[in-house]
């Protein structure tokens, strides 16, 4: 076991753990290790996965709506990432705030490595990803995860020892943390997104703050350019801080567009602070490989270039999208409407954009906001929406999935939607 973690340390400690995915796995083995009584919550339907690993530790799993009963003597509440504290309002109703913490504030309490959080709307997992691949062309030994890959609870159990921990980190997460402070915060853009959750921007704008508010002065704190005379109007953190605009001191192939150079300063910002040299970093992102459904191109049929952003799910990410292209766009958009302001980007549409097809859900709010910007047509679903733009499409176009909602409307998530879309483009090659 590491230094900071004691069999029986948390003996007698009564958990709950709130949501049965990755994190909550991770947070029950940790809570468990430390010797806690710990139950694990779901309102879904839990994976065999977590049912095994509860029947192996030996932790009740409780499966249905959340009632205030199930909180009764918890001397801990621990959030996974995905669940936002107001939606637990009232079943948390006798609990004290501070007995509520997310997953990853739970495990920092046992972290002594220095941390990098990558915070923000958009970029966070190319971000971060970015860094990692960076602070390893230095030579330093990572574990990257957080809301990527492996929460931070689980590396805290498993065997792997690394010199620098890089996290993304989530909004909800910074919500209901009170002690973490990471070495190296980024936040990497900030703008309207989960309204439906979020009380309002403000309290938006508070939970990333939070990422800094607890640096001191050996700490650095990274933000973009833009937001620095609203962030130095309050008092936002006592840590250097740093700036990046986007530049063209890096390059790559497969990291496209303005936003993507946004991205690779930042990076270089953080990984700079451990060492990094330039060259180094150039050379991380070069070999860099993007995760898939960001702007990834899946098809070139006949000189139409099919382009899967199917992460996409917010409007400054379409923005984001439309400003990386030179070619004549053809849009496929629409989905689960997730709040945003469609007629912020209506002017990129104009410019950037021959014909729109929406698909699925949100016609409403996509038609009226972008009329007489592009030709705009509807489809129920993605594969006859495809089809009409490929139609309607010249050689050297390129037909773009950046829908800026999310997929829960007609497919499972992200994934499956930009599954979709490659295999219905490979279909007309
Ligand atoms: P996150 O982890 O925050 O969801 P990802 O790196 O997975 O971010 O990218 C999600 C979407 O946001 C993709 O469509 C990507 O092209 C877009 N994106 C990435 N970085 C930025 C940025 N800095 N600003 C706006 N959009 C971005």
């Amino acid at each position: 076991m590491r230094e900071l973690i004691h069999p029986g340390q948390l003996t007698g400690f009564s958990a709950r753990v709130v949501g049965a995915g990755a994190s909550g796995r991770g947070a029950v083995k940790l809570l468990c290790a430390l010797g806690a009584d710990v139950r694990l919550l779901d309102n879904g339907s839990p994976s065999d996965e977590t049912r095994e690993l509860c029947e192996r530790l030996g932790v009740p799993l409780d499966v249905g709506e959340h009632t205030k009963s199930q909180f009764e003597g918890a001397d801990l509440v621990v959030l996974s990432p995905g669940i936002a504290r107001s939606t637990l309002d009232e079943v948390l109703e006798d609990v004290a705030d501070r007995k509520v913490v997310a997953e990853l504030e739970l495990a920092s309490w046992f972290t002594s490595e220095p941390v990098i959080a990558v915070t923000g709307t958009n970029g966070k997992t190319t971000t971060a990803s970015l860094t990692a691949a960076m602070l390893k062309a230095g030579g330093k030994n990572v574990f990257l995860g957080g809301n990527i890959g492996t929460p931070l609870s689980e590396y805290l159990v498993s065997d792997q020892r690394a010199d620098i921990l890089v996290l993304e980190v989530s909004s909800f997460q910074l919500q209901n943390c009170r002690s973490f402070k990471p070495h190296v915060g980024v936040l990497l853009n900030f703008s309207p997104n989960h309204l439906d959750y979020h009380r309002d921007m403000e309290e938006y704008l508070a939970a990333k703050l939070n990422l800094f508010a607890r640096q001191t002065d050996k700490d650095l704190a990274i933000a973009p350019l833009e937001l620095k005379k609203e962030l130095t109007k309050r008092e936002w953190t006592k840590a250097k801080q740093a700036y990046f605009v986007p530049t063209d001191r890096f390059k790559s192939d497969k990291l496209i567009g303005p936003h993507n150079q946004a991205n690779m300063e930042a990076a270089w910002l953080a990984a700079r602070a451990f060492g990094v040299t330039e060259e180094q970093a150039g050379g991380a992102v070069a070999a860099f490989e993007p995760k898939p459904h960001r702007l990834q191109v899946v098809a070139d049929v006949n000189g139409v270039l099919f382009v899967d952003d199917s992460k996409a799910t917010t409007i400054e990410a379409l923005g984001a999208a439309l400003m990386s292209f030179d070619r004549p766009i053809r849009l496929l958009a629409g989905g689960r409407y997730k709040g945003g302001d469609p007629s912020a980007i209506k002017h990129l549409v104009e410019q950037r954009v021959a014909s729109v097809c929406l698909f699925g859900e949100s016609r409403e709010v996509f038609e009226p906001a972008w009329e007489g910007a592009a030709s705009i047509s509807w489809e129920a679903t993605l594969e006859p929406a495809v089809k009409r733009l490929y139609a309607e499409s010249e050689p050297g176009d390129v037909i773009l999935l950046s829908p800026a909602t999310s997929s829960f409307d007609l497919y499972e998530n992200y994934k499956a939607r930009g599954d979709d879309f490659r295999r219905i483009a490979e279909g007309l090659a």
